[in-house]
């Protein structure tokens, strides 16, 4: 069974439905009947591309392909069973609230992140103040709002953007840093780019942190740190930033926000799009006889126990082997996590508090492919110890392997941009790599209108390969 079809839950999924034996059933418990390619929800929310372009229904591809779906929310873990029972189960609640129990013999908990809007006062679209763009949904709300505004500014009017971070502790910068250059090339192609004042709002300490304690990317013949690789793209666009901030309060026109020395700022806009703090989904977990067992497999932030080193030890002194390579329950031999769903045994980029107390630093973050590597991995573990392996056979640590990424900067076939990516390893490894924790062979970094291309290509064959079109499994994750 698995939890999610996001990128994790629908590669593991796909790839368990193709080396299980037809005997064998593999079932997707997930509340929503659309895969969305998140990634191109930057797209959605810059006008480019209608929510129906990054997303397809579910419950077709599925049958096709054998798999159960049961369009539902997990909501708990009954890993022993109950009483005499001992058959371990999952309770689901569908969309009309009616709950049940659906059986396992092995779970993939591929649940992704809760959105948090919650954790600041006025924050999201839904009741608050700003935009979001994580859910296609949201994103065509956003591209809505920017169409008003640019209809203001064809009036002459001046407007006020802001992008960023919601929240002091937020993950996923790079998808707001996407989202501020795309709109900055939109806004030039609609030819309103000189009524429009961009800011970009972060908790990161330096620019082009990205919750990866930076990095630093060998290309055009010079090694360049990501703080001044992302400070000139946002120089080269007039795009301005306030970095080290933690967004405490929303309003209808402006944020009001702590930064790092302790000091209230506070940064008006006509358009906010922040992304929000990210927990665990909220699942809870009994034992056979009832008694809630939550904190056994899960750490408060609603994130997986997996088989790393969480044990509590000062940020200087975490490992690169510190990080999970099986994603197997240290409890439960039969449970996993994959993609965001499992915990970071620690922060990657160094924490940082305010003197307040207030926690001003970016989370570690799963961008797609560790996601889709991840649980390509533990779906093959599961299908192993199906035919017999005592343990998992299959590693995939975030602090072995590396990650390829393209990051949209404005979308167009001639005159578009995309910077692309390769960091190895993706958690930094100073034992092996004391200078700066990657290696810089690996690490490399190039903007240009070839990474746009490259981008549009992996939107499609991603769809595609999502879709489980004919040699879908050839595509690389
Ligand atoms: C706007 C944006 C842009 C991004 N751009 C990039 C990019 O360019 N490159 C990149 O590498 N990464 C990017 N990312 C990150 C990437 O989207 C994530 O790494 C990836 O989606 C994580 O996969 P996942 O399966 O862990 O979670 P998700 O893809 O979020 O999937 C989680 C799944 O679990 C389901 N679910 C939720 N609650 C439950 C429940 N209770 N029970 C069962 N199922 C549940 C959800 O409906 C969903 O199907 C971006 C993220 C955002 C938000």
């Amino acid at each position: 069974m698995v939890l999610g079809a996001g990128v994790a839950g629908h590669t593991a999924a796909s790839f368990a439905r193709r080396w299980l034996d037809r005997g064998d059933s593999v079932t997707v418990v997930s509340p929503k009947p659309d895969y969305n390619w998140v990634p191109s929800n930057i797209w959605v929310g810059v006008g480019l591309l209608k929510p129906e372009k990054v997303t397809f229904a579910l419950a077709p591809v599925y049958e096709r392909a054998g798999i159960e779906f049961v369009q539902a929310a997990a909501r708990e873990f009954h890993p022993e069973g109950d009483g005499e029972d001992r058959t371990p189960y999952v309770t689901a609640e569908n969309a009309n609230g009616k709950r049940s129990k659906i059986p396992y013999d092995f779970l993939i908990n591929a649940t992704g992140p809760a959105l948090r809007f919650d954790k600041t006062e006025g924050l999201g679209p839904d009741g608050g103040h700003s935009l979001s763009v994580c859910q296609p949904a949201h994103a065509a709300q956003a591209a809505a709002a920017l169409d008003d505004e640019v209809e203001r500014m064809r009036r002459g009017e001046k407007r006020r953007f802001l992008v960023g971070m919601g929240h002091g502790t937020c993950t996923c910068e790079g998808a707001a840093f996407e989202y501020i250059v795309n709109l900055e090339f939109e806004l030039r192609h609609r030819g309103v780019r000189d009524r429009a004042e961009l800011t970009w709002i972060t908790n990161e300490y330096e620019l082009g942190d990205f919750g990866m304690g930076g990095m630093q990317l060998r290309g055009g013949g010079y090694v360049t740190p990501s703080s001044i690789y992302s400070a000139s793209l946002f120089a080269e666009r007039r795009i301005d930033w306030i970095t080290r901030a933690h967004v405490s309060r929303v309003e209808p026109d402006r944020v009001l926000y702590e930064t790092l020395d302790g000091l209230q700022g506070e940064q008006g806009f006509d358009f906010a799009m922040l992304l929000p703090p990210f927990s665990g989904v909220g699942l809870q977990a009994f034992d056979r006889g009832g008694a809630e067992i939550t904190e056994r497999l899960f750490l408060p932030n609603g994130f997986m126990r997996v088989d790393a080193d969480y044990s509590p030890r000062p940020y200087e002194q975490w490992k690169a082997a510190d990080w999970p390579r099986t994603y197997q329950s240290p409890e439960y031999r039969n449970v996993f996590a994959a993609g965001i769903a499992f915990a970071p045994p620690h922060a990657i980029s160094v924490p940082r508090k305010s003197p307040n107390g207030t926690v001003i630093a970016p989370a570690p973050p799963r961008t797609g492919m560790p996601s889709a590597m991840i649980g390509k991995a533990v779906a093959r573990s599961v299908v192993d110890m199906i035919a017999g392996a005592d343990a998992p056979t299959r590693t995939a640590s975030m602090a072995e392997m590396g990650a390829a990424c393209i990051a949209s900067a404005g979308a167009n076939p001639f005159k578009g941009t995309a910077v692309s990516m390769t960091v190895f390893p993706i958690v930094p490894d100073f034992e092996r790599y004391p200078e700066h924790g990657r290696d810089p062979a690996g690490t490399f970094g190039e903007i240009g209108l070839a990474g746009h291309w490259i981008k549009i290509m992996l939107h499609h064959m991603f769809l595609y390969k999502a879709r489980l079109r004919p040699g879908w499994r050839w595509i690389p994750e």
